[in-house]
Protein backbone atom coordinates (compact mmCIF):
# COMPACT_ATOMS: atom_id res chain seq x y z
CA UNK A 1 0.00 0.00 0.00
CA UNK A 2 1.21 3.62 -0.80
CA UNK A 3 1.19 6.64 1.63
CA UNK A 4 -1.00 7.99 -0.49
CA UNK A 5 -3.50 5.34 -0.59
CA UNK A 6 -3.06 4.41 2.74
CA UNK A 7 -4.04 8.31 3.57
CA UNK A 8 -7.19 8.02 1.40
CA UNK A 9 -8.11 4.87 3.63
CA UNK A 10 -7.38 6.58 6.71
CA UNK A 11 -9.72 9.32 5.32
CA UNK A 12 -12.77 7.44 4.20
CA UNK A 13 -12.69 5.56 7.56
CA UNK A 14 -12.38 8.48 9.74
CA UNK A 15 -15.33 10.08 7.95
CA UNK A 16 -17.29 6.62 8.32
CA UNK A 17 -16.80 6.15 11.69
CA UNK A 18 -18.91 9.99 11.61
CA UNK A 19 -16.16 12.87 11.62
CA UNK A 20 -16.21 15.61 9.65
CA UNK A 21 -13.63 16.42 8.52
CA UNK A 22 -10.14 14.42 8.52
CA UNK A 23 -6.34 15.63 7.46
CA UNK A 24 -2.71 14.22 7.68
CA UNK A 25 0.15 16.10 8.94
CA UNK A 26 4.07 15.06 9.05
CA UNK A 27 4.97 14.31 12.18
CA UNK A 28 7.71 17.30 13.12
CA UNK A 29 9.25 20.28 15.68
CA UNK A 30 6.17 22.88 15.50
CA UNK A 31 7.23 26.20 14.03
CA UNK A 32 9.70 28.26 15.92
CA UNK A 33 7.31 31.25 15.88
CA UNK A 34 3.81 29.19 16.83
CA UNK A 35 7.07 27.70 19.65
CA UNK A 36 8.14 31.00 21.08
CA UNK A 37 4.48 32.56 20.89
CA UNK A 38 2.92 29.84 23.19
CA UNK A 39 5.85 30.21 25.76
CA UNK A 40 5.69 33.89 25.87
CA UNK A 41 2.09 33.81 26.35
CA UNK A 42 2.18 31.55 29.70
CA UNK A 43 6.12 33.60 30.86
CA UNK A 44 3.24 36.28 30.87
CA UNK A 45 1.13 35.13 33.25
CA UNK A 46 -2.27 34.94 30.84
CA UNK A 47 -2.78 31.22 31.31
CA UNK A 48 -3.72 31.68 34.69
CA UNK A 49 -4.14 28.71 36.76
CA UNK A 50 -3.71 26.43 33.74
CA UNK A 51 -0.01 25.16 35.38
CA UNK A 52 -0.15 22.15 33.05
CA UNK A 53 0.53 24.73 29.89
CA UNK A 54 4.17 25.30 31.70
CA UNK A 55 4.71 21.36 31.86
CA UNK A 56 6.31 19.20 29.21
CA UNK A 57 7.13 22.02 26.54
CA UNK A 58 9.50 20.56 24.99
CA UNK A 59 6.86 17.94 23.95
CA UNK A 60 4.33 20.42 23.15
CA UNK A 61 7.17 21.89 20.72
CA UNK A 62 8.07 18.54 19.22
CA UNK A 63 5.21 15.61 18.90
CA UNK A 64 7.83 12.63 18.11
CA UNK A 65 8.94 13.72 22.11
CA UNK A 66 5.31 12.89 22.92
CA UNK A 67 5.14 9.69 20.90
CA UNK A 68 8.38 8.19 19.64
CA UNK A 69 8.73 6.91 16.21
CA UNK A 70 5.66 9.07 15.35
CA UNK A 71 5.71 9.79 11.65
CA UNK A 72 2.26 11.40 11.00
CA UNK A 73 -0.18 13.22 13.08
CA UNK A 74 -3.49 12.24 11.62
CA UNK A 75 -6.38 15.18 12.39
CA UNK A 76 -10.01 14.94 12.99
CA UNK A 77 -13.19 17.00 14.14
CA UNK A 78 -16.41 15.71 15.80
CA UNK A 79 -19.33 17.92 15.66
CA UNK A 80 -20.87 18.83 18.82
CA UNK A 81 -23.29 21.45 18.10
CA UNK A 82 -26.24 20.35 20.04
CA UNK A 83 -29.63 19.96 18.15
CA UNK A 84 -32.02 21.32 21.12
CA UNK A 85 -29.96 24.27 22.63
CA UNK A 86 -31.83 26.91 25.11
CA UNK A 87 -30.05 29.84 26.04
CA UNK A 88 -32.85 32.26 27.65
CA UNK A 89 -32.64 29.73 30.78
CA UNK A 90 -29.87 28.90 32.67
CA UNK A 91 -27.60 26.55 31.14
CA UNK A 92 -23.77 25.30 30.29
CA UNK A 93 -22.29 25.94 26.99
CA UNK A 94 -22.71 23.82 23.97
CA UNK A 95 -19.51 21.37 24.09
CA UNK A 96 -21.18 20.49 27.42
CA UNK A 97 -24.42 18.75 26.82
CA UNK A 98 -23.47 15.59 26.03
CA UNK A 99 -21.07 12.74 27.36
CA UNK A 100 -17.07 13.81 28.16
CA UNK A 101 -15.78 14.88 25.06
CA UNK A 102 -12.61 13.23 25.63
CA UNK A 103 -13.93 9.58 25.64
CA UNK A 104 -16.12 9.90 22.91
CA UNK A 105 -13.38 11.12 20.17
CA UNK A 106 -10.50 9.02 21.97
CA UNK A 107 -12.69 5.86 21.61
CA UNK A 108 -13.45 6.68 17.78
CA UNK A 109 -10.17 7.03 17.34
CA UNK A 110 -9.01 4.09 18.69
CA UNK A 111 -11.78 2.00 16.45
CA UNK A 112 -10.17 4.41 13.73
CA UNK A 113 -6.71 2.58 14.48
CA UNK A 114 -7.99 -0.60 14.35
CA UNK A 115 -9.26 -0.26 11.02
CA UNK A 116 -5.74 0.88 9.91
CA UNK A 117 -4.48 -1.74 11.26
CA UNK A 118 -6.74 -4.30 9.96
CA UNK A 119 -4.77 -3.39 6.90
CA UNK A 120 -1.83 -2.06 7.82
CA UNK A 121 0.20 -3.10 10.84
CA UNK A 122 0.32 0.84 12.79
CA UNK A 123 1.63 1.86 16.35
CA UNK A 124 0.40 4.96 17.80
CA UNK A 125 -1.54 6.98 20.48
CA UNK A 126 -4.83 8.81 20.44
CA UNK A 127 -5.46 11.73 22.11
CA UNK A 128 -8.30 14.79 22.46
CA UNK A 129 -7.54 17.65 24.84
CA UNK A 130 -5.75 15.00 27.12
CA UNK A 131 -1.77 15.73 26.26
CA UNK A 132 0.86 18.70 25.40
CA UNK A 133 -0.61 19.03 21.33
CA UNK A 134 -1.07 22.15 20.16
CA UNK A 135 -4.21 20.81 18.81
CA UNK A 136 -5.37 23.88 16.24
CA UNK A 137 -1.75 24.06 15.22
CA UNK A 138 -1.76 20.32 13.77
CA UNK A 139 -5.83 20.91 13.06
CA UNK A 140 -4.33 24.05 10.59
CA UNK A 141 -1.17 22.13 9.45
CA UNK A 142 -3.29 19.21 8.38
CA UNK A 143 -5.37 21.71 6.36
CA UNK A 144 -8.96 21.53 8.31
CA UNK A 145 -9.34 25.35 8.46
CA UNK A 146 -7.78 28.33 9.84
CA UNK A 147 -7.53 29.86 13.28
CA UNK A 148 -9.91 32.18 14.10
CA UNK A 149 -9.27 35.75 15.44
CA UNK A 150 -11.67 34.11 18.47
CA UNK A 151 -8.81 31.50 18.64
CA UNK A 152 -10.63 28.98 17.36
CA UNK A 153 -10.01 26.18 14.51
CA UNK A 154 -13.07 27.04 11.97
CA UNK A 155 -13.68 24.72 9.43
CA UNK A 156 -14.76 26.17 5.98
CA UNK A 157 -18.59 25.83 5.45
CA UNK A 158 -19.16 24.14 9.00
CA UNK A 159 -18.16 26.74 11.49
CA UNK A 160 -16.30 26.02 15.45
CA UNK A 161 -18.24 23.23 16.88
CA UNK A 162 -15.79 20.83 16.62
CA UNK A 163 -13.67 18.74 19.29
CA UNK A 164 -10.43 18.18 17.78
CA UNK A 165 -8.83 15.20 18.03
CA UNK A 166 -5.24 13.05 16.87
CA UNK A 167 -3.98 10.25 16.46
CA UNK A 168 -0.46 9.91 15.99
CA UNK A 169 0.94 6.86 14.44
CA UNK A 170 4.51 5.84 13.02
CA UNK A 171 3.11 5.21 9.83
CA UNK A 172 4.40 7.45 6.66
CA UNK A 173 1.16 8.53 5.35
CA UNK A 174 0.56 11.18 2.21
CA UNK A 175 0.32 14.78 3.98
CA UNK A 176 -1.76 17.27 2.86
CA UNK A 177 -0.80 21.34 2.50
CA UNK A 178 -1.56 23.43 6.05
CA UNK A 179 -4.90 25.66 5.09
CA UNK A 180 -3.20 29.03 4.70
CA UNK A 181 -6.63 31.00 3.81
CA UNK A 182 -7.55 33.24 6.89
CA UNK A 183 -11.16 34.06 5.80
CA UNK A 184 -11.76 36.38 9.40
CA UNK A 185 -11.10 39.24 7.51
CA UNK A 186 -11.92 42.93 8.76
CA UNK A 187 -14.78 41.15 10.71
CA UNK A 188 -13.87 41.26 14.43
CA UNK A 189 -17.61 40.10 15.58
CA UNK A 190 -15.94 37.74 18.41
CA UNK A 191 -13.88 40.34 19.55
CA UNK A 192 -16.50 42.97 19.63
CA UNK A 193 -18.81 39.92 21.77
CA UNK A 194 -16.54 39.01 24.07
CA UNK A 195 -17.70 40.11 27.63
CA UNK A 196 -14.73 40.42 29.59
CA UNK A 197 -12.06 41.86 26.97
CA UNK A 198 -10.48 38.74 27.30
CA UNK A 199 -10.16 38.76 23.16
CA UNK A 200 -9.00 41.40 22.43
CA UNK A 201 -6.94 43.22 19.06
CA UNK A 202 -3.66 42.22 21.17
CA UNK A 203 -4.42 38.57 21.74
CA UNK A 204 -6.22 36.44 24.13
CA UNK A 205 -6.27 36.32 28.36
CA UNK A 206 -7.45 33.57 29.60
CA UNK A 207 -7.20 34.80 33.13
CA UNK A 208 -10.28 37.13 31.61
CA UNK A 209 -12.29 34.23 29.94
CA UNK A 210 -15.64 33.29 30.97
CA UNK A 211 -14.56 29.32 29.78
CA UNK A 212 -11.43 29.70 31.72
CA UNK A 213 -12.87 31.08 35.15
CA UNK A 214 -15.57 29.27 35.34
CA UNK A 215 -14.12 25.99 34.58
CA UNK A 216 -10.36 25.89 35.25
CA UNK A 217 -10.31 28.73 38.37
CA UNK A 218 -10.68 27.00 41.47
CA UNK A 219 -11.09 29.96 43.67
CA UNK A 220 -13.42 32.85 44.27
CA UNK A 221 -14.67 33.95 41.18
CA UNK A 222 -13.61 37.90 40.45
CA UNK A 223 -16.59 40.28 42.08
CA UNK A 224 -19.23 41.47 39.22
CA UNK A 225 -18.00 38.67 36.78
CA UNK A 226 -21.77 37.34 37.43
CA UNK A 227 -23.22 40.12 35.66
CA UNK A 228 -20.75 39.25 32.58
CA UNK A 229 -21.98 35.99 32.38
CA UNK A 230 -25.25 35.83 31.15
CA UNK A 231 -27.19 32.80 31.42
CA UNK A 232 -24.26 30.41 30.72
CA UNK A 233 -22.95 28.96 34.25
CA UNK A 234 -20.22 26.59 32.77
CA UNK A 235 -17.69 28.22 29.91
CA UNK A 236 -19.14 30.95 27.40
CA UNK A 237 -19.61 30.71 23.34
CA UNK A 238 -19.90 33.70 22.58
CA UNK A 239 -16.88 34.71 20.64
CA UNK A 240 -18.54 31.39 18.57
CA UNK A 241 -22.58 32.38 18.43
CA UNK A 242 -20.67 35.86 17.38
CA UNK A 243 -18.59 34.14 14.41
CA UNK A 244 -20.36 34.54 10.76
CA UNK A 245 -18.60 30.79 9.88
CA UNK A 246 -21.13 29.62 12.02
CA UNK A 247 -24.05 30.12 10.24
CA UNK A 248 -22.65 27.08 8.37
CA UNK A 249 -22.97 25.17 11.52
CA UNK A 250 -25.33 21.98 10.95
CA UNK A 251 -26.36 19.65 14.24
CA UNK A 252 -24.22 17.13 15.86
CA UNK A 253 -25.40 13.02 14.90
CA UNK A 254 -23.24 12.20 17.16
CA UNK A 255 -25.54 9.95 19.36
CA UNK A 256 -23.71 10.24 22.77
CA UNK A 257 -23.55 14.12 22.18
CA UNK A 258 -27.99 14.07 23.11
CA UNK A 259 -28.31 15.80 26.21
CA UNK A 260 -30.21 13.57 28.50
CA UNK A 261 -33.43 14.32 29.30
CA UNK A 262 -33.14 14.91 33.18
CA UNK A 263 -30.44 17.81 32.12
CA UNK A 264 -33.10 18.86 29.02
CA UNK A 265 -35.68 19.09 31.87
CA UNK A 266 -33.98 21.80 34.72
CA UNK A 267 -35.11 25.20 34.56
CA UNK A 268 -33.44 28.41 36.38
CA UNK A 269 -35.30 27.34 39.84
CA UNK A 270 -34.06 23.72 39.71
CA UNK A 271 -30.61 25.25 39.17
CA UNK A 272 -30.30 27.19 41.72
CA UNK A 273 -31.39 24.81 44.21
CA UNK A 274 -29.17 21.65 42.42
CA UNK A 275 -28.40 19.17 44.94
CA UNK A 276 -25.21 16.55 45.19
CA UNK A 277 -27.65 13.63 44.14
CA UNK A 278 -29.24 15.51 40.84
CA UNK A 279 -25.33 16.87 39.89
CA UNK A 280 -24.28 13.23 40.47
CA UNK A 281 -26.85 12.26 38.07
CA UNK A 282 -26.88 14.64 35.41
CA UNK A 283 -22.77 14.88 35.37
CA UNK A 284 -22.27 11.46 35.09
CA UNK A 285 -19.67 10.51 32.07
CA UNK A 286 -19.44 13.94 31.45
CA UNK A 287 -16.79 16.46 31.59
CA UNK A 288 -18.26 18.67 33.21
CA UNK A 289 -17.66 16.80 36.29
CA UNK A 290 -13.93 18.29 36.01
CA UNK A 291 -15.41 21.37 37.34
CA UNK A 292 -17.05 19.72 40.72
CA UNK A 293 -20.17 19.99 42.18
CA UNK A 294 -18.99 23.24 44.60
CA UNK A 295 -17.78 24.92 41.58
CA UNK A 296 -20.74 24.69 39.55
CA UNK A 297 -23.00 25.75 42.57
CA UNK A 298 -20.35 28.83 42.96
CA UNK A 299 -20.56 29.71 39.30
CA UNK A 300 -24.64 29.36 39.37
CA UNK A 301 -24.84 31.58 42.60
CA UNK A 302 -22.49 34.40 40.72
CA UNK A 303 -25.70 34.47 37.95
CA UNK A 304 -28.64 34.79 41.04
CA UNK A 305 -27.17 37.55 42.75
CA UNK A 306 -25.87 39.84 40.22
S1 LIG B 1 -15.23 32.38 25.69
FE1 LIG B 1 -16.40 34.25 26.22
S2 LIG B 1 -15.10 35.37 27.66
FE2 LIG B 1 -13.81 33.83 26.65
S3 LIG B 1 -12.89 34.90 24.92
FE3 LIG B 1 -14.76 33.95 24.14
S4 LIG B 1 -16.36 35.52 24.39
FE4 LIG B 1 -14.62 36.14 25.64
S1 LIG C 1 -16.13 36.41 14.44
FE1 LIG C 1 -15.14 37.23 12.62
S2 LIG C 1 -13.05 37.73 13.28
FE2 LIG C 1 -13.92 36.41 14.82
S3 LIG C 1 -13.24 34.38 14.24
FE3 LIG C 1 -15.26 34.67 13.29
S4 LIG C 1 -14.82 35.50 11.25
FE4 LIG C 1 -12.96 35.67 12.46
Amino acid sequence: MTPKELSSYIKSEALRLGFAVCGIAKAEAVAPEDSSFTESWVAEGKNGQMSYLERNTEKRNNPKLLVPGCNSIVCVALNYNPKAYDENKLHLSRYAQGEDYHKVVKDKLYMLMRKINEIKPVKGRAFCDSAPLLERYWAQKAGLGWIGKNHQLIIPNAGTYFFLGELLIDAVTEYDNPYIENHCGHCEACIDNCPTLALGRNGFDARRCLAYLTIEHREELPEGIGEKMGKCFYGCDRCQTACPHNRFAKPTETIQFTPKQTLLAMNDKDWTILTREQYDNIFANSAVDYCGYEQLKRNIKAIIKK
